[in-house]
């Protein structure tokens, strides 16, 4: 499971393979390599609306929309201090702002607004209200990177909090800086673990968008369970050729970091990008930071990242005319209709570019340990043999490692599913029943992958011929649960 991506790859692609691609690659020779890559962060949204329509725009704006890049930077007003998750607050400005952590011992910080005056009017205020002095004190800040609205208001928390006040800030960016930051190494390009107020997080230096910038796997604690988010260091990406590299391959990493921690979500200082003021609205009306909008989940975290991936391409292509890049593409795994159960353990493998064949998945059963390899075919569709035995309820894992061809990286992909021994048993809990048939009925004309289970009868799309195939399965009277 350990693949990088960073490196050019040669091209190693499968003969078998070749006639599925040219379809792709002959559309790939007409497109600018700049336009390919700004296409393929489409792709790589998946359809889904808000990567579509915020995500992949705010991250690629420096590309193709500088309308919208000129709109986002009037857009200043005050954000009021929010509690989002039960240890992290937010406070500044719409268009950026800071994070205030609460640990065991007192708070820290992630960034300090513009200006000393911020300090003063947001910052100082807002750790009044949380406590600080009566309870706790300020133990320390970690600034992402050292452009002014970001370490703006250092010099002024140095004056606050004395000499000894620990400010942690990128190598890359600390020359001429007078609030004495505390380095971190920006020529290690490795996870570097580190300790903030007692709180244990990885940083990663990503150079780019500054020569010091430093993204960080950082742990918080959301209605009580500790989970890993991406601190996204810096995001307007450079036009100077060397940087925008220094982008791409720093977003790779950041790629890896997310599989590696696990992380679920992005503490980012610029809300207006990563949509962090739009999850502030959310908790502020539903009230409650149940079912917590910044925690968006690994898979679409690592969707996110592939979109930034490919506006990172795209940039290096738009000011390095012979620059050429391989296609990053974002996969996901399906278990077919009937699987996985006790007779039949088959998924399919596709990208936003259509199926992945050729490719080894492996499927591995949670219980024993047992494993089966499988490639897929001309639809992407992996099957493993009849030997290939499983209990009931057991719980399977197929994965694809990924796959690299010189033009396209095929990204990893991973799902999990419980074994049923039913066909239409959508939630595999052992039985069908209304709630099953709901959840088709619920899928109705909305686009499926192949072999989904919501599609009993195997037409490649979801109808209440569905509904009533299933129906007549029911393992109760009326189908009761
Ligand atoms: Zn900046």
């Amino acid at each position: 499971m350990e693949i990088k991506f960073g490196g050019i790859l040669k091209c190693m692609a499968a003969s078998l393979a070749a006639w599925a691609l040219g379809a792709n690659l002959a559309y790939a020779q007409s497109q600018s390599q700049r336009d390919m890559h700004l296409e393929a962060a489409t792709r790589n949204t998946g359809g889904d609306s808000f990567l579509k329509d915020w995500t992949r725009d705010r991250y690629c704006m420096y590309v193709d929309n500088p309308a919208l890049l000129a709109q986002i930077r009037t857009q200043r007003a005050p954000l009021p201090l929010m509690q989002i998750f039960d240890d992290v607050w937010f406070v500044g400005f719409q268009n950026v702002g800071q994070f205030i952590v609460k640990n065991p011992n007192g708070f820290t910080l992630i960034d300090t607004l513009n200006s000393g005056a911020d300090v003063d009017n947001y910052t100082y205020p807002a750790l009044k209200s949380l406590g600080l002095d009566s309870s706790a004190s300020l133990l320390g800040a970690y600034i992402t990177h050292g452009h002014f609205d970001h370490d703006g208001g250092a010099d002024r928390l140095r004056a606050i909090f004395g000499p000894n006040f620990p400010i942690y800030l990128g190598s890359g960016d600390i020359a001429g800086k007078t609030y004495a930051p505390i380095p971190l190494d920006s020529d290690n390009l490795g996870y570097q673990s580190f300790s903030l107020g007692g709180r244990q997080m990885t940083v990663l230096s990503s150079p780019g968008h500054t020569p010091g910038t430093m993204s960080a796997i950082f742990p918080v604690r959301d209605n009580g369970i500790e989970r890993n988010l991406l601190v996204v260091g810096g995001t307007a990406i450079p036009m100077n050729i060397s940087a925008s590299r220094s982008y791409l391959r720093s977003v790779e990493r950041m790629y890896q970091a997310v599989r590696d921690f696990n992380a679920v979500g992005t503490l980012h200082p610029h809300g207006i990008i990563d949509g962090g003021n739009q999850h502030m609205e959310q908790i502020a009306r539903q009230k409650t930071r149940v079912a917590n909008p910044y925690i968006i989940g690994n898979e679409k975290l690592l969707r996110t990242v592939a979109i930034m991936r490919e506006c990172g391409a795209a940039q290096v292509a738009q000011v390095d005319s012979t620059a050429k890049e391989p296609v990053w593409r974002v996969t996901s795994l399906a278990f077919d209709a009937q699987s996985p159960s006790t007779s039949r353990m088959a998924a399919s493998l596709r990208s936003d570019w259509g199926p992945v064949p050729d490719q080894e998945v492996v499927f591995r059963l949670k219980t024993s340990g047992a494993m089966c390899t499988a490639m897929t075919d001309s639809n992407g569709l992996a099957t493993c043999g009849s030997r290939f035995t499983v209990q009931p309820k057991d719980e399977v894992t197929v994965s694809f490692a990924g796959k690299a061809n010189g033009d396209y990286v095929d990204l990893p992909a991973m799902r999990t599913a419980h074994v049923s021994n039913l066909q239409c048993d959508i939630d595999s809990n052992g039985s069908v029943d209304r709630r099953d048939i709901s959840a088709i009925m619920l899928g109705i004309n909305r686009p499926i992958v192949a072999g989904d289970p919501l599609d009993a009868d195997g037409d490649g799309k979801v109808t209440i011929n569905d509904a009533r195939t299933c129906t007549q399965k029911c393992s109760k009277e009326q189908c009761a649960s």
